[in-house]
């Protein structure tokens, strides 16, 4: 039976040292690193993401920012506020909750995020930096990093191993696939319009999932020992469930949990780590502001 990697108890550690960090950053400069997080517009789901990015900032000292714009906010408006926040110096990241409504478009507005500040990632020179070889982006995708992070605090050394990420979306599946690249592995992507995907997969060793597609891997379609990270969050129908749902992964977590070496689970795998890994980003964001300083 696989290792089941707890995602939240990774979190909690990972939570614990940011505190203790942003104490010290207090200690010793008298400010605290500070996470600005945009909101337009009522999407139920984008307020309770917000909700529990501000709430987790608040958990650990970081100064959060809340901006919340109405539904109809004009984009010209949208980046006056993106640009106040880039010229704010008690601000060192900005989160700008997607998706946006349809009269704005997203990419104008992040690519008016100033590049210290974006905590996120998806600036397309940190993502094109993250391409290159020797060059180093500012701030990691937060989803991504936590797959990595998980892999390196379970003992899964990714150096020489053959990968294999599934999805090649510009927040998860690309960057995964490049964050693997620079970490030494031999790197595979499958996407919707790959044949056979499971005999390719079949020979990873470590697997990052990231279709959006309900239990689509099965057991096996998995390598004996091989690492598996879920990033999938399905809602699929359980009328056993009092709301009627419940969340599943892209793998078929009972039969690969037979067969993997390593596994997230689905919910309290990588999810508990993504936002985690915002609140790292922005205190990174901070000490390289404060250092700078000095
Ligand atoms: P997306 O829809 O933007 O991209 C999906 C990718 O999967 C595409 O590149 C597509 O080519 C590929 N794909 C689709 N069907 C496939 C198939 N049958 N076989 C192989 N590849 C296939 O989705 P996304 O934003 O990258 O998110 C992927 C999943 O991860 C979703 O379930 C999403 O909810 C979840 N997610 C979780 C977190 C988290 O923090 N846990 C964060 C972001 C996304």
């Amino acid at each position: 039976m696989a290792t089941v990697i707890d995602g939240k108890a990774v979190a909690q550690t990972i939570r614990s040292e940011i505190a203790e960090e942003v104490r010290a950053l207090s200690q010793k400069y008298g400010k605290v690193p500070g996470l600005a997080v945009v909101i337009v517009g009522n999407r139920k789901d984008s307020q309770s993401y917000v909700r529990m990015k501000r709430k987790a900032c608040a958990e650990l000292g970081i100064k959060s920012f809340d901006i919340d714009l109405p539904e109809q906010v004009s984009e010209s408006d949208l980046i006056k506020q993106v640009h106040q926040l880039n010229v704010n110096p008690d601000v060192h990241g900005i989160l700008v909750q997607l998706p946006l409504p349809k009269h704005i478009n997203e990419e104008t507005v992040l690519s008016e995020i100033s590049l210290e500040k974006d905590v996120d990632g998806f600036h397309p020179l940190n993502i094109g930096k993250l391409a290159m070889k020797d060059r180093d982006p500012l701030f990691l995708p937060c989803t991504p990093k936590a797959c990595i992070e998980l892999l390196s605090r379970s003992g899964v050394s990714i150096k020489g191993k053959k990968a294999v990420v599934v999805g090649r979306s510009n927040i998860v599946g690309l960057p995964a696939s490049l964050l693997l690249l620079k970490a030494d592995a031999t790197v595979t992507i499958v996407h919707s319009r790959t044949t056979q995907p499971e005999s390719i997969i079949r020979e990873a060793d470590i697997v990052i999932a990231a279709a959006g597609q309900p239990m689509m891997i099965k057991g096996s379609w998995i390598k004996p020992g091989a690492a598996v990270i879920d990033v999938g969050t399905n809602a699929v129908d359980d009328p056993t469930k009092k709301s009627g749902y419940r969340l599943v992964g892209d793998v078929d977590f009972e039969e690969a949990s037979k067969v993997a070496g390593w596994i997230t689970p689905v919910p309290g795998g990588v999810g508990p780590m993504t936002v985690t890994m915002l609140l790292h980003n922005t205190l990174e964001g901070a000490k390289r502001c404060f250092e700078k300083k000095h």
